[in-house]
């Protein structure tokens, strides 16, 4: 509870970076020209080359590349650079490293994907695309007609950006949850099923089954794709001796790979099993799962007493 609140605080995290930034706009004030011209070739090399130094957030492992238009770089006084992903994953960053001072904060602009100064970017919070490690989007342009374009197409409020770091914190609490989600499978794609198109035990096809397939990753031994966790049951039961690494299974929903120990599980409800009379099915978000048992009924559960009822299950199916 503790930890809650004092990252959902804004104050400190904010005067560290907030306090630094302030002394550069000073100094760019100074010699104001030469300034601007250097900021201005600097950030036009960076477009290119922060993602190449920085290739993967290292505090959510998603690729920079892939969300250059929410990237982060961070320079601080010491020499050091970070590149993030986004302003939620430089938020962490900011928290947990609060005796740095950073010198140089700066964001990819939405449309252009060039980095520009957090503090000279017209933000937008909110509106109709899904935010970055966040529910509630947050996006820089370094041109603020961009930012009210943007606004007038897909909603949002332009804000600066104390109110950003604001928000940023308001909702850290439940970015935190979707971090630990995210670190644990970095891969969100179908590949699993072009590389096991196939159950490995009863044959059936993983693509159409991709709501409900596994895959088991063992540490010293090939990869096992089945349809359901029936099947990965008889495996895991055959293969004691394997080193195991990580159990994945389709969301249920949105069918990408998701760490079955980590997922909700959902027991039981009209929509028959697969290999199974007794349905069990996994989500990523819990609110998916509550969804699903409104309209189909089944209850909360988790991996252990999924696989638990699997085994029960066969020995039904077997008697
Ligand atoms: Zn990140
Ligand atoms: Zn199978």
């Amino acid at each position: 509870m503790r930890d809650e609140t004092r990252l959902s605080h804004p104050s400190a995290p904010l005067s560290a970076v907030l306090l630094p930034v302030k002394r550069i706009m000073r100094k760019t004030l100074l010699c104001f020209s030469a300034v601007l011209a250097f900021l201005f070739a600097t950030d036009f090399c960076q477009a290119q080359s922060d993602v190449q130094s920085h290739p993967a957030c290292p505090l959510c492992g998603m690729d920079r590349q892939q969300y250059a238009h929410s990237r982060i770089l961070l320079q601080y006084d010491d020499g050091s650079a970070l590149g993030v992903c986004s302003i939620h994953c430089a938020a962490m960053e900011l928290t947990l490293n609060r005796q740095k001072t950073v010198t140089q904060f700066s964001v990819g602009d939405y449309r252009t994907r060039e980095l520009v100064d957090v503090k000279k970017a017209a933000w937008v919070i909110g509106g109709d695309r899904p935010g970055v490690m966040t529910s509630r989007a947050k996006w820089a342009f370094g041109r603020r007609s961009d930012a009210e374009g943007f606004a007038r197409e897909h909603g949002g409020k332009i804000s600066s950006f104390e109110e950003v770091m604001k928000a940023v914190f308001q909702d850290m609490y439940e970015d935190i949850k979707l971090i630990r989600q995210k670190r644990v499978k970095p891969s969100a794609t179908m590949q699993d099923i072009k590389d096991h198109p196939e159950c490995t035990y009863c044959g059936m096809n993983r693509q159409q089954y991709a709501f409900s397939r596994m895959l088991i990753r063992y540490r010293n031994d090939p990869a096992v794709g089945t349809c359901s966790i029936h099947c990965t049951s008889i495996d895991l039961a055959l293969n004691t001796d394997k080193m195991l690494g990580v159990i994945l299974v389709g969301d249920y929903k949105t069918k990408k790979l998701i760490d079955a120990e980590r997922a909700v599980w959902v027991i039981g409800g009209k929509k028959t099993g697969v290999m199974s009379i007794q349905g069990k099915w996994a989500f990523e978000d819990r609110r998916d799962a509550d969804a699903f048992i409104e309209e189909n009924g089944g209850r909360i559960s988790f991996f252990e007493e999924a696989m638990k009822a699997t085994f029960e299950d066969i020995d039904e199916l077997l008697r």
